[in-house]
């Protein structure tokens, strides 16, 4: 017999609700140690939309709450939209801009079926060396360059905005990963997983993922008490916010 409390509990996983002539579709991720009467909706950079629910939120009480913010969201995620259809999609040929540290650079292909992929960084050029002309043989060398840059550039940010949290005794564990919606994660066991696109960034907007995850290390919820301490360390991170959602639909695409 199915027990009137639980059988309406809500899972993780994919949504939908009409609403008027759209659908909004969405990601239900649930967290336990969320306030019972907290709930979150998030439009992310790409247009997808998350909900953060506690543990044992009613599958009704998720819709309600997702219905209730209806028009946000479809405006939200309009805009997006609107922002992406402005990015060409990338074909790696020379001239093309790429970034690295917010700065811009100039992709200039070179093929030579004799030598190894390879990919640097020489004046304004990232100079990428590949064996034969294909867009993804010159996609994977950056991807590796990228991941490399990231893993030296992010693990000494890491540790100069550590150092700076009382909270924080020594840096937590961190690992790279390709994530199409996001630029940082703090697992509950608390390791940070972040994007090696992230290296494409301004430092300032490095050092605010960085941040923004390392205070979920005390505060595992977007709780006021969580922005508080964002607003302590990192008064003008809004600002810096957004310009990183600037950057979003170029970098997390690629
Ligand atoms: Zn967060």
């Amino acid at each position: 017999m199915a027990d009137p409390q639980t059988h309406d509990l809500a899972r993780a996983g994919r949504y939908s609700i009409r609403y008027g002539d759209d659908v909004i579709a969405f990601a239900l991720r649930l967290q336990p140690q969320r306030q019972p009467s907290k709930l979150a909706v998030h439009v992310e950079p790409d247009g997808r939309v998350l909900v953060d629910a506690p543990e044992g939120v009613s599958q009704a009480i998720v819709m309600a709450a997702v219905r209730k913010r209806a028009s946000w969201i479809v405006r939200h995620v309009t805009d997006a939209r609107a922002r992406l259809a402005h990015v060409r999609p990338r074909d790696y040929t020379s001239g093309e801009a790429v970034h690295y540290l917010g700065r811009r650079y100039k992709l200039r292909v070179t093929v030579d079926p004799a030598a190894a992929a390879s990919c640097r960084l020489r004046g304004i050029f990232l100079e990428v060396t590949v064996r034969q002309r294909s867009a993804q043989a010159v996609r994977d060398a950056m991807a590796v360059w990228y991941r490399q840059r990231a893993r030296e550039v992010l693990r000494d940010r890491m540790d100069v905005v550590a150092r700076g949290l009382r909270w924080v005794q020594a840096p937590p564990p961190m690992r790279l990963q390709w994530m199409r919606v996001q630029w940082g994660s703090c697992s509950p066991g608390g390791r940070i997983t972040l994007h090696p696109a992230l290296v494409q960034a301004p430092r300032e907007c490095i050092d605010y993922v960085l941040l923004h995850e390392l205070v979920h290390l005390l505060h595992h919820n977007h709780s006021p008490a969580f922005y508080q301490t964002m607003d302590r360390h990192m008064p003008r991170w809004p600002a810096v916010k957004l310009k990183l959602d600037g950057l979003a639909e170029q970098a997390l695409r690629s």
